[in-house]
């Protein structure tokens, strides 16, 4: 653990293993944290404000700045570290490691770009002024599928806004937490900024957060049940609270769309991550016109897919990150075809050279998908594209916001008008028109409904950590 500017172990003295998800290996051991350690880091962290938030904003941007130039330097050292950790190909590791720096480098500039306001009063003796100023404390909470990204996409802005963190990563990705650690450590933040508290058990860390009165704000992506239970532990001492949780995306195939380019973006974005990602496409809505090009090609690039260890050449398709994982995939496609689904590919856990040591499963589509079917609504996070055919446009929108999610929807269609029918109607905080990576550093990412509360990227990114304060003044 990274606490107050020095490595650490934990109190209790235990730490806890990591492993390859591809191999099974044990690939390092990091200490394995508790309340009284989160507590500390807390603590340093609380001490470390005052001087923090009175630094210049320059200061601040510089040294983000610098966080970010030693991140690009490292790109193939940390994307070699994601790869074997987290177990997506190195290609992809790479892409993440760039995505990651890019809120340093964005927030550096941000920093600068904090803004107050006057307005007008109506009494002649009298001037307001509006100040924004950093929220306080920060405490974060991270997951496993991006591990590099999560981290600087909350870090960043936290810092450039005067904050200081407290951040813990998902207990399956902690070695690549280490590394951005050690980038920060090395960037030269005082001590105390930035502090990093590892534990295998997350409830004591995610308790002492919500209940310390120290930590003024608390920042977390994952799974929607967590969300709603730290945002009710930080409803009780009315702690800000930004939430980045689960998604069902839609992905909408109109009539007009060419279904050849539609389905290559399918296979490309539904197999990203293995299917591990908020933004994954879990509904593809296709014409039933369309819908005999739009399979072919769809299976045509879903069996050309590769599953294997991503440090390999040609891997496509890394493994999922765990046993639970394989196993709510297998489970979902079952009860699909259970319940009259048609397996076009895939469809079973890959086994041959050695794969079966780690947690691959095949990359999978599903026809004729139905809204009985468990994967209608409960969220995948694998390889399975679950294609559901549609004749009306108007129900098939009504069904792609049927959900309980709103984070991302995806729409195919050369068409201007239905363009706007489609990103007006969607109830989706990010709507991709015939795109398909419809994310940046510089633009504000996050969910609508049980996906979310806040954003995070853009200018929206760094207001989440700052407080607005009103002066008036007599003169
Ligand atoms: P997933 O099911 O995708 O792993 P989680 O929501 O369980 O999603 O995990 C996301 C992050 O939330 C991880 O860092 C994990 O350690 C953390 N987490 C899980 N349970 C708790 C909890 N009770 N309190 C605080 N953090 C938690």
């Amino acid at each position: 653990m990274f606490i107050a500017g020095e490595w650490a172990q934990a109190a209790s003295g235990q730490s806890f293993d990591v492993f390859n998800p591809a191999t099974g290996e044990k690939i390092g051991a990091v200490a394995d944290g508790g309340r009284e350690d989160a507590a500390r880091a807390i603590a340093a962290a609380r001490d470390a404000l005052a001087g923090w938030s009175a630094a210049t904003a320059y200061r601040r941007a510089d040294l983000l700045s610098k966080a970010y130039e030693i991140m690009v330097a490292r790109k193939e050292d940390l994307a070699r570290q994601m790869t074997v950790e987290q177990g997506k190909p190195l290609r992809m590791a790479r892409t993440e490691v760039q995505y990651g720096a890019d809120f340093l480098l964005w927030y550096a500039e941000e920093a600068k770009r904090v803004r107050g306001e006057t307005l007008p009063s109506s009494r002649p003796d009298q001037r307001f002024l509006v100040l924004r100023q950093p929220v306080g404390v920060v405490a974060a909470i991270t997951p496993w599928n991006y591990p590099v990204s999560m981290l600087t996409r909350k870090l960043a802005p936290a810092l450039a806004a005067g904050c200081t963190v407290v951040l813990k990563p998902a207990e399956a990705t902690p070695l690549c937490a280490v590394k951005m650690f050690e980038i920060l450590e090395e960037a030269g933040f005082p001590a105390g900024t930035v502090n990093l508290v590892t534990a295998a058990d997350p409830a004591p860390i995610g308790a002492e957060f919500t209940e310390n009165p120290a930590v003024a704000k608390i920042t977390f992506t994952g799974s929607t049940a967590v969300g709603k239970m730290l945002a009710e532990g930080a409803a009780r001492r009315m702690k800000r609270i930004s939430c980045e949780l689960g998604g069902h995306a839609p992905f909408l195939v109109l009539e007009d769309a060419d279904p050849v380019h539609a389905a290559k973006g399918a296979a490309a974005v539904k197999f990203l991550n293995t299917g591990q990602a908020c933004i994954s496409p879990n509904r593809i809505y296709v014409h039933r016109r369309l819908m005999d090009p739009f399979l072919e090609t769809l299976e045509a690039r879903v069996t050309r897919l590769r599953g294997g260890n991503g440090l390999e050449d040609g891997v496509g398709v890394g493994p999922l990150i765990n046993d639970a994982a394989l196993a709510k995939v297998d489970r979902q496609v079952k009860d699909a075809v259970g319940k009259g689904a048609r397996l076009v590919c895939g469809g079973h856990r890959l086994m041959e050279d050695g794969l079966d040591r780690g947690h691959f499963y095949a990359p999978t589509v599903l026809a004729e998908v139905t809204p009985e079917m468990t994967i209608y609504r409960e969220e995948t996070f694998g390889p399975v594209a679950a294609v559901i055919p549609f004749e009306d446009e108007d129900a098939a929108l009504a069904m792609a916001n049927d959900t309980d999610y709103g984070l991302a929807a995806y729409v195919y269609t050369p068409s201007i008008a239905r363009a706007f029918r489609m990103m007006e109607g969607l109830n989706f905080g990010i709507v991709g028109i015939n795109d398909i990576n419809p994310t940046a550093a510089a633009a504000p990412f996050g969910g609508m409904k049980e996906s979310g509360l806040g954003r995070e990227g853009g200018h929206e990114g760094i207001a989440e950590y700052l407080e607005t304060k009103l002066v008036g003044l007599s003169v």
